[in-house]
């Protein structure tokens, strides 16, 4: 899941980062999101609860939730689709 051209994906790398996501997956080990469902999953995931967007402010001091895999892929989905403008038809032309 790397995002090129995207400049905040190096922001996951540093070292700040890591120990941020590290501190919420202590403080909050399970999933937000399955939690809401009475689901017990591990979290592996630390996610921004409102999208940065590249917003260096809102990725270093936005809040953060715990989120499994799927979750946080569900999530983000949901996110993208926010952003889909045309969908295509099985015969290639926007629906
Ligand atoms: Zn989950």
């Amino acid at each position: 899941m790397i995002e090129i051209n995207r400049p905040w994906s190096r922001w996951y790398k540093t070292a700040r980062w890591r120990r941020l996501r590290e501190q919420l997956l202590t403080e909050q080990p399970l999933c937000v999101m399955c939690l809401r469902s009475e689901t017990v999953t591990v979290a592996t995931v630390a996610d921004h609860i409102i999208p940065h967007r590249g917003n260096e402010h809102l990725f270093w001091e936005g809040e953060l939730q715990s989120l499994c895999a799927s979750c946080h892929s569900r999530h983000k989905q949901l996110e993208e689709n926010g952003k889909t403008v045309l969908t295509f038809s099985a015969d290639g032309w926007p629906a």
